[in-house]
């Protein structure tokens, strides 16, 4: 079964999530966006294995602590899609614009698609391609935990920023509506930022994108 804990890091406070198989403790981590000591030892503490990085995008603030952490641990950088490659290319100018420690660029082992999965151990998660926000986000979502991580595709009561280059509100809507809606009211989302939600709760309440 997939176990997971979420590690705020960054100014930003980035829900950096670190996902294993509780059958065989190997784990992966999700956006790590910067404050790699602090997400090593929950690592550490936790016992586990770390086998691979998954991004869902490549905005500063989920991949900025990306290239450290594998060449540290000489992980495999798995995702996003490849539509976020311009924002892989520019991550040193974005560190320096808003301040983050210098960012290196990286190539994923490894690119996404809408269809494709990921493994860690036993667990299995399904890939969406959920473009809006930033044109190669994806999301990974596990049927059997019941869970979705989202990055900045959709909040509890909001929706990701559609205002950087490459953003369109549009497609983010059909994203959140076409990609994230048939996981079922039940699945509990861990968005980028802030608190868990339900997609069924958002599906009624969500003021971008429930119903009205
Ligand atoms: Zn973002
Ligand atoms: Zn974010």
């Amino acid at each position: 079964m997939l176990q997971y804990l979420t590690v705020p890091v960054t100014a930003f406070a980035q829900n950096c999530s670190i996902v294993w198989c509780d059958e065989t403790m190997d784990a992966a981590i999700i956006d790590p966006g910067g404050d790699l000591e602090r997400l090593l030892a929950q690592v550490a503490r936790h016992g586990l294995n770390l086998k691979a990085i998954w991004l869902t995008h490549a905005h500063i603030d989920h991949a900025g602590g990306t290239a450290e952490l594998a060449e540290r641990l000489h992980l495999p950088i798995i995702g996003p899609h490849p539509g976020d490659q311009f924002w892989i290319d520019g991550l040193l100018e974005q560190s320096a614009m808003f301040g983050f420690p210098p960012a290196a660029h990286f190539t994923p082992t490894r690119w996404l698609a809408d269809g494709d999965t990921v493994q860690i151990g036993h667990c299995e998660l399904a890939v969406r391609h959920c473009p809006g926000h930033t044109p190669g986000h994806v999301v990974f979502h596990s049927s059997q935990a019941k869970r979705a991580f989202v990055g900045d595709v959709l909040f509890a009561g909001s929706i990701g920023r559609t205002d950087f280059p490459q953003g369109n509100h549009e497609q983010l809507i059909s994203s959140i509506r076409e990609r994230l809606w048939p996981m079922g009211d039940d699945t509990v989302f861990i968005p980028g930022h802030g608190p868990e939600s339900t997609l069924g709760e958002e599906r009624r309440s969500n003021p971008y994108v429930g119903q009205r």
